[in-house]
């Protein structure tokens, strides 16, 4: 019987003490004491990550554009405008390479280190339907200013400063439109493509350095990006009806995709639970990309 052991005072506290410490830990979360940079922080997705992020013990250092946005989210996580708070905003437009590089060197000099970069800053650029022949070149350059030469700085000062360290892990926000045309507009589309290849092609020299380089590739979700963008192929719309159409890309009956779930694949890959997981692309779809129906209805025949 255990009862003259447990009788013992000293054996209780330490009983006590490290279920104290093991719920601690617990509580404390799956990023606990991580340091993360989240490029496009101040909204949707980075938003969500940046709640994930935090509410799982990480400190964050929210990067973009929209400095009220971005310092109200901060405070709403729980940060203040002081080198001590576990979240922080820091103005970062990703096109500018400087101040990508001052976003990740803020992050070290406040915390001490970097292990988490989530390269999710994103454009969609001019959606109205053009004619190729006709097509914006300089739409062209914004979105891919942007959406990939903002990938390859983040991707490039977050191994600046994570290989000598012989750790991290980098996250690239890239689409479904990576894998698939017409989802969305040449650019846009090329844009994500590139992305999901220059984590392929980035994933083998961080591998020989100890740090990992993965890709989200999430289906439509309902963010500020994705309703006011399906305001130039739906005129006339609200925004509730934009919501619902969004909502309606899905290919799941039942669960819609939300941000929240691609914070969570965020979370995954920027875990100790990932540490084998690189050169991936983790696809958010539902099923999407791997379903297409044929396009000649047979009779009798439903979609199995
Ligand atoms: P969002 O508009 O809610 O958030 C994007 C954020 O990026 C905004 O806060 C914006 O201010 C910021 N940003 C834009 N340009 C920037 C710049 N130059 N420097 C720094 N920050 C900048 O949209 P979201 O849907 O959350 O988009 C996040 C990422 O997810 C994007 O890369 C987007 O392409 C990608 N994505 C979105 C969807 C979708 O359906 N919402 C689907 C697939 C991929």
């Amino acid at each position: 019987s255990y009862g003259p052991l447990l009788a013992q005072p000293s054996l209780i506290y330490l009983l006590a003490i490290t279920a104290l410490i093991v719920a601690l830990l617990f509580v404390r979360g799956r990023l606990a004491g991580k340091v993360a940079v989240i490029t496009g922080g101040a909204s949707g997705i980075g938003k969500a990550t940046a709640a994930e992020f935090v509410r799982n013990g990480a400190r964050v250092i929210i990067a973009d554009v929209q400095d009220d946005l971005g310092w109200a989210v901060a405070e709403e996580l729980g940060g203040r405008d002081d080198d001590h708070s576990a979240v922080r905003y820091v103005r970062c437009d990703v096109t500018d390479e400087a101040q990508v590089a001052a976003a990740v060197d803020l992050a070290v000099a406040l915390h001490g280190r970097l292990d988490v970069m989530f390269n999710n800053a994103g454009i969609t650029g001019a959606l109205s339907p053009t004619p190729l022949g006709s097509m914006d070149m300089a739409d062209f350059d914004r979105v891919m200013a942007v959406n990939l030469r903002g990938v390859v700085a983040g991707v490039k000062h977050a191994a600046r400063v994570m290989v000598p360290r012989r750790r991290g892990s980098i996250i690239c926000t890239a689409s479904t439109t990576a894998l698939l045309g017409g989802l969305a507009p040449p650019a846009y589309t090329a844009s994500k493509a590139a992305v999901a290849g220059l984590v392929r092609a980035t994933a083998g020299e961080m591998a020989r350095s100890g740090v990992r380089v993965n890709a989200i590739s999430p289906h439509a979700v309902p963010t500020p990006l994705a309703i006011t963008g399906m305001a130039q192929w739906f005129p006339g719309t609200d925004v509730e009806e934009r919501r619902r159409i969004v909502e309606e890309m899905n290919e799941m009956v039942g669960p819609a995709l939300e941000a929240e779930d691609i914070a969570r694949a965020a979370m995954y890959l920027a875990s100790d639970e990932a540490k084998y997981v690189n050169g991936h692309n983790l696809v958010v779809d539902g099923g999407f990309t791997v379903n297409k129906q044929l396009n000649v209805p047979a009779p009798g025949r439903h979609n199995l």
